[in-house]
């Protein structure tokens, strides 16, 4: 639900987002919120009571949107509103969103929504970040990129998501491909030797190496083996007798 479907369109019809639209992976639609108006000038905003600056969202084209997409199922769809003011979307929420049979997006614009059809509406407010911006669409659509990119033949290797940053409270090892020096930089060896035990290793403790110092507190929710435990040790002691 939006005030600039054509910004959300433009953006979810192309790439890997594109393909599984059209492949019928997902089925997205976007839908203005301004063709519900009653208003005789198709307005959807007003000035705030109380005073102060900028518009709000009014509650009646809002309502009447979301009525006529509760109105096509059984069940009601969960409605996120995205929100400066909601949680900040993690991969662990953005699995649990990709488990829903449909979910409803609210962008808000101007300086808001008037509060009265949030509480009427809304089961779940999602922020992107602590900053503010312009509208609810960018949040929007990079919610449902996350979204899209869990679910069944979206990508082109479904394991592939279970390697990278996020999916396991983990950082993603680096990466490289060709050619094989760069710049005086060599590709670690270990990738060049076809051992794929050896590779596994590596990967899974450069994974833990970068977590570990870029991202500390993610280990404390990462699901680790006893191999990766002594490998944070030996780092813990490298440190300790290095300084
Ligand atoms: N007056 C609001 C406040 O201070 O909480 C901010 C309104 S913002 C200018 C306009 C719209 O952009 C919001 O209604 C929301 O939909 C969206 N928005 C802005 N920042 C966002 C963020 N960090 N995460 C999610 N949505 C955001």
């Amino acid at each position: 639900m939006t005030l600039f479907p054509e910004m959300c369109e433009a953006v979810l019809s192309e790439s890997i987002i594109g393909r599984a639209r059209e492949k019928g992976c997902v089925d997205i639609r976007c839908v203005n919120i301004r063709d519900f108006t009653a208003d005789k000038h198709n307005r959807v905003d007003d000035a705030p009571y109380g005073g102060g600056m900028g518009m709000l969202m009014q509650t009646q084209p809002i309502y009447d949107c979301y009525r006529s997409l509760y109105a096509e199922t059984e069940e009601k769809p969960h409605l996120i509103y995205l929100s400066p003011q909601g949680k900040t979307l993690t991969q662990s929420r953005v699995k649990e969103l990709s488990a829903l049979p449909r979910v409803v997006l609210l962008c808000g614009h101007y300086e808001g929504v008037d509060e009265r059809v949030l509480e009427e509406i809304v089961d779940e407010e999602i922020s992107v970040g602590d900053y503010v911006l312009t509208g609810g669409e960018l949040p929007a659509l990079v919610l449902m990129d996350a979204i899209c990119r869990m679910l069944p033949g979206v990508l082109p290797n479904d394991e592939a998501k279970e390697l990278e940053s996020h999916y396991n409270s983990l950082l993603e090892y680096p990466q490289y491909t060709r050619p094989p020096v760069w710049h005086g930089r060599e590709v670690p060896e270990v990738l060049l030797s076809g051992h794929h035990g050896n590779i596994a290793r590596w990967r899974r403790e450069q994974s833990l190496l970068r977590t570990k110092l870029r991202r500390p507190e993610l280990l404390e929710t990462a699901e680790l083996t006893k191999q990766d435990k002594a490998f944070l040790e030996t780092l813990q002691t490298e440190g300790e007798s290095d300084g």
